[in-house]
Formats: C-alpha cells, structure tokens, sequence
C-alpha cells in the first residue's frame, strides 16, 4: 500500500521536519507537558514553513494539544508514539477524512465542469480525468474546450484526446463558449456519451466576466461537479483561489495539480479546512496517467512516514487486555517468565502481527526494531504452540524443567503433536527467557542489538 507515491518529492520537506521532531518524541521513554509542548510548537513552525495556512496550523495543533492531554497511554506504546497516532489521525481528519467518489449520479450525459486559474491545470486534468473515468467506471466520455480566449487553447485538448483515443467535440473557430455548451450537449446524445467533461477559460487571476461566464455555463449544463484545479505549488493562494470560487460558483470538489513537485504540502493540507470541499484527485505529473485519487489516509501516512507506528498504536488499542499486560511487565521487569507467559506473548504476537508485540513491552525496543522489521509469524505454530501448552498441567507451565521424557509424550498425544514439536517449542521458550532477562536487566536504552537470536525468529516465521 505504500504506493508509487514515494518517487515524488511530494510533501518531502514537512516529512523530514516531523521524523526529526517524532524520532525525539518516539523515543523519550515518558514526556512531561512542557515536552509535549517543545513538540508541538516545533510541528506548527513545521506546518508553517509548508506554507499551511496559520489559522490551520494553529486549529491543527490546538486539536491535537487537548488530545494529548486527555489521552490515556496504553501500557504497550510510548508516549511519544501516542503523539504520533493523534497527528496522524488529525491529519488526515484536515485532509478530508475518507476519498470522495466521483458524483456520476445524474441522467447521462453527466456533466462535469473543470474551473481555475490560467495555468493551473486545466487542460491536462480534463484529459487526465476523462481517461481515468473511462477506465474505472467504464464510461464513454466527450471532452469540450470551452476556452475561447486563449489561443490554440481548443486545439491543445483535441490533441490529447486525439493522442489518447478519447471522443471530443471538434473545434469550430469563432463559437462563442455558450453556444460550445449547446452544441456539444447534442452531440453528446447523438453520440451516446455517458460523461461530458467541460474545460473551461481561466484567467490569470479571479475575474468577474470569467465568472459570469462559468455560471452560465453551470445553468445550462446542471453539472454533477463544477470542480477547482488548483496548482498547489502556489501554497495557501490555491487555498483561497478555492475559497473564491467556490463563493461565486460554488465548486463541489478539488483536483490539486502538481503535487509531484510539492515538497512543502500546505495547499493538500489548508484546502478542506479553508473551503470544506474534498479533494478528489491529485495531479502527480504531466503524463495522462499522472492523475490520482485522493486518499487522506494514505498522504497522511506519506506525510508523516509512521505508518508503522500508527497501525502499531492501534492494534495495541484494539485487542488487547491492558490488566493483563501490566501484570506481565511487572513479572518480566522481576525476570519471571513462564509457559503461561509465553502463551499469552504468543496469543499477543497473533493479534499484532508479529514480534513487536512481545517486546513493545519493554522500553528501548527502537533500537532493535530492523530485527524485528520482517519477523511477522505464522500463525500455525501459535496454534500449535498453544495446544501444546494446554496439555501441560499448571507445574510443567510454571517450571518447565519438570518435563522429562514421558512427560513429553503424555503432553504430544494431548496435543496431537510430536515430541519434537514440543522440543522445538521448549527450546524456543528458553530462548525467549533468556531474552527477557536481558532486556530486563540491563541498562534500558542499551539493548544489545542480537538480543532477539535469529534462530528464534526464523523458528516463528512462516516458512
Ligand atoms: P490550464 O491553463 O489550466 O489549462 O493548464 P494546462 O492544463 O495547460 O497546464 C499547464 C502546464 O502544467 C502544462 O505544461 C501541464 O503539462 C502542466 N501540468 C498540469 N498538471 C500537472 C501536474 O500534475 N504535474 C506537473 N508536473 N505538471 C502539470
Ligand atoms: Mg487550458
């Protein structure tokens, strides 16, 4: 999932600026309010220096602040990470939440007009969207150029419909955009288009006779989306380019253009706060495939580069019992470690997915985390692993020593195992003791980086 997003320089800058002030908070093993504080002054100049509007900035952070505040660590996460999750759900909160579909919901010919400044991204996104609409909802879609004003504008889009096999209306010189408007309507149903995408003029600038002549056009047309290309390499002007028009036109949606060159990111993140209009699709170059959906969640976690943080914080939020784990640290910051221990570790290691399960009990687990990185399990030797354990009687779990030769054997049949399964699970256990009593002991911010023994982890993983 972490997609091709990762070429571009997008949001580049605001990213390097949170994991330098996240890999601090990350790993502070506890945080005071005045931390909390440092932390998130520093994210407001970040979001600043990303050209995100002020009162977004300031909104965002206040957001966050009484979160922070209010919020309850779970036993099995760091402060710091806590911080990271609640930035990170507020920001995809501020980048509109879920993606909007594309509102196709009208008798066809759907109309869908493109609006915004000269320059922005008009003409390639009409383009770009037709092909995507073609492809994902199967559509017919006709393509009109509306632009009158500027010249060869017409001719710049019959030639990318041309150059893509898309249907458009042909150019006849000196038509004036309303009676374009007309004739291209026709056409459309002569032709059987399902969707009608309309480029219009832009003006260098927010300009009433351009406006004028959109709202006519929008009478005629009765467009599903009247939707804003804006060049969010312009930063928070895009922001209110979209406030401005959707003021006099009433846009319903956003395709931000650019995005591939947008190492800062404030236009993604000020625009749905600023016009509470979704953004639909980004431009992420000059290609006709360059157009994607929108996905707060997914730019979010490019933004951030802590997905891994994330999903940790809420699978340890989701399943888990928090008594219980605190009874458990207690035991392993004494050393004590039993079978019981070890199946309930295991049971854990099943619902998050792997080895950070284990150890996000202990502080200072950072350090280690490239070998915990690839160590997700497989499932079966859990089950596996716990039936063998429920064979045992309540000595054998708590001193496993006990368990001799005939043990061993009573305990396989209960478990339709094999001894050498049971043999395999025992030395893992020691393992895993041996394991916690070191990194139980010692000083908590040096664990010794073989403290996991490979042989342990290649034991758990899925062959
Ligand atoms: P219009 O005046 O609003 O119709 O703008 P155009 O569609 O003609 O685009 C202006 C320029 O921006 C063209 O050279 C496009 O190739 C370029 N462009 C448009 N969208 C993107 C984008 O998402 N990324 C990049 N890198 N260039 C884009
Ligand atoms: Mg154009």
């Amino acid at each position: 999932m972490q997609l091709v997003l990762l070429d571009y320089k997008m949001f580049e800058n605001l990213t390097n600026k949170l994991e330098t002030i996240f890999s601090k908070l990350k790993s502070a093993p506890s945080l005071n309010e005045e931390q909390v504080d440092a932390g998130l002054k520093e994210i407001r100049l970040a979001l600043l220096e990303a050209d995100v509007a002020l009162s977004v900035a300031k909104e965002f952070i206040e957001k966050i602040r009484l979160k922070a505040i209010g919020q309850e660590i779970l036993k099995s996460i760091s402060p710091g990470q806590m911080i990271i999750k609640i930035v990170h759900d507020e920001l995809v909160k501020f980048l509109g939440d879920k993606n909007q579909e594309l509102n196709l919901n009208a008798v066809p010919p759907v109309c869908i007009l493109l609006v915004g400044l000269q320059g922005s991204g008009k003409t390639t996104s009409a383009a770009k969207l037709a092909k995507l609409v073609e492809k994902k909802y199967s559509k017919k879609v006709f393509l009109v150029s509306l632009d009158v004003y500027r010249p060869a504008a017409q001719e710049q889009l019959k030639i990318l419909a041309e150059n893509n096999q898309i249907n458009h209306l042909p150019v006849i010189s000196g038509q004036q955009p309303l009676d374009i408007t007309k004739r291209a309507l026709n056409a459309a149903k002569l032709n059987g288009s399902d969707v009608i995408i309309f480029d219009t003029a832009g003006r260098t600038q927010v300009d009433l006779m351009m406006m004028n002549e959109i709202k006519q056009i929008k009478s005629l047309v009765n467009p599903t989306e009247t939707i804003l290309v804006a060049d969010s390499l312009t930063g928070q002007i895009a922001a209110n380019v979209a406030k401005e028009f959707d003021k006099t036109v009433s846009i319903s949606s956003i395709i931000l253009t650019r995005i591939d060159g947008d190492g800062r990111g404030g236009a993604a993140l000020s625009m749905k706060h600023i016009t509470n209009k979704p953004i639909k699709y980004i431009g992420v170059g000059e290609k006709i495939e360059d157009l994607e959906i929108f996905y707060p969640e997914r730019i979010s976690n490019r933004i951030l580069g802590m997905g891994d943080v994330v999903s940790l914080v809420e699978k340890a939020s989701e399943g888990i019992d928090e008594e219980k784990l605190r009874k458990e640290e207690e035991q392993l910051k004494k050393g004590l470690f039993t079978l019981d221990n070890y199946l309930s570790q295991l049971r854990q290691m099943k619902k998050m997915g792997g080895m950070e399960g284990v150890l996000s009990l202990l502080p200072g687990v950072n350090k280690i985390k490239k070998q915990m990185e690839n160590a997700s399990i497989d499932e079966k030797i859990i089950t596996t692993n716990e039936a063998i354990i429920l064979s045992m009687t309540k000595k054998e779990r708590e001193d496993p020593k006990v368990i001799n030769g005939s043990r061993k054997k009573r305990i396989a049949a209960g478990a339709g195992a094999d001894v050498s399964t049971i043999n395999k699970l025992l030395k893992q256990f020691k393992m895993m003791t041996e394991m916690m009593k070191k990194m139980s002991k010692g000083d908590k911010n040096s664990i010794p980086s073989g403290a996991i023994p490979d042989e342990l982890l290649n034991q758990l993983k899925p062959k």
